[in-house]
């Protein structure tokens, strides 16, 4: 038997949709610092006054509306949870798809990214596993270290889909899920018989 793990989704999750609603499991990866929490936080529509909850993982539920289909989404808030080796290696392996930030303000976690592609790629050779890289702060115009065309040229590289987000502003973070979802979508459709 598959799945383990998921427990009170059913009593979060909207009413009223059709009971075969998907649930799709969704992984942030990405150095400390870069936006995971924030750009969790606005999936998962937490307006947070004070930032106390920022240390502990965090797991968000939530239902979305992509292309006029409901799908169910568990974003996953962990990989900083601790430092152990066996929870970064539960998250390669439970995720359905994976959204790898860097900030644009940082260099390092632009490197970084590339180092967690690999690393995934490693985990989950035979699969093809929706990957976005998402470049976080775009309103830090001032401090950016990295340039749109060099997030979009790694994401060719990578073979993965490449978005700018601004957490701060929300802005694209709703693109971001959709791009997910459509993602999930195209492969499921393309691995069903
Ligand atoms: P995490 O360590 O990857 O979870 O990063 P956090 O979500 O905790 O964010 C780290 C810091 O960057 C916090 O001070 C956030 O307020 C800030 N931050 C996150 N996203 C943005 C963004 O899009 N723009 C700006 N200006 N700051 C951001
Ligand atoms: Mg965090």
């Amino acid at each position: 038997r598959g799945s383990c793990a998921s427990d009170s989704s059913d009593s979060v999750i909207s009413t009223g949709s059709e009971a075969e609603s998907q649930v799709y499991k969704v992984v942030l990866l990405g150095e400390h610092g870069v936006g995971k929490s924030s750009l969790a936080r606005v999936f998962g529509g937490v307006e947070d006054a004070g930032h106390d909850c920022d240390e502990a993982g965090n797991t968000y539920d939530r239902s979305i509306v992509v292309d006029e289909e409901e799908s169910s989404i568990v974003l996953y808030d962990i990989w900083e949870q601790d430092n152990s080796q066996w929870l970064k290696e539960q998250c390669m392996r439970m995720g359905d798809a994976y959204i790898i930030v860097y900030s644009v303000t940082d260099k390092c976690s632009f490197e970084k990214a590339s180092e967690l592609r690999i690393q995934l790629r490693r985990a989950r050779q035979s699969e093809n596993i929706p990957i976005i890289l998402v470049g976080n702060k775009s309103d830090l115009v001032r401090s950016r270290e990295v340039s749109v065309d060099e997030g979009s040229a790694c994401a060719v590289v990578f073979d993965c889909k490449f978005i700018e987000t601004s957490a701060s502003l929300h802005h694209n973070v709703q693109d971001l899920f959709e791009g997910i979802v459509r993602q999930i979508r195209l492969r499921k459709d393309s691995k069903e018989e």
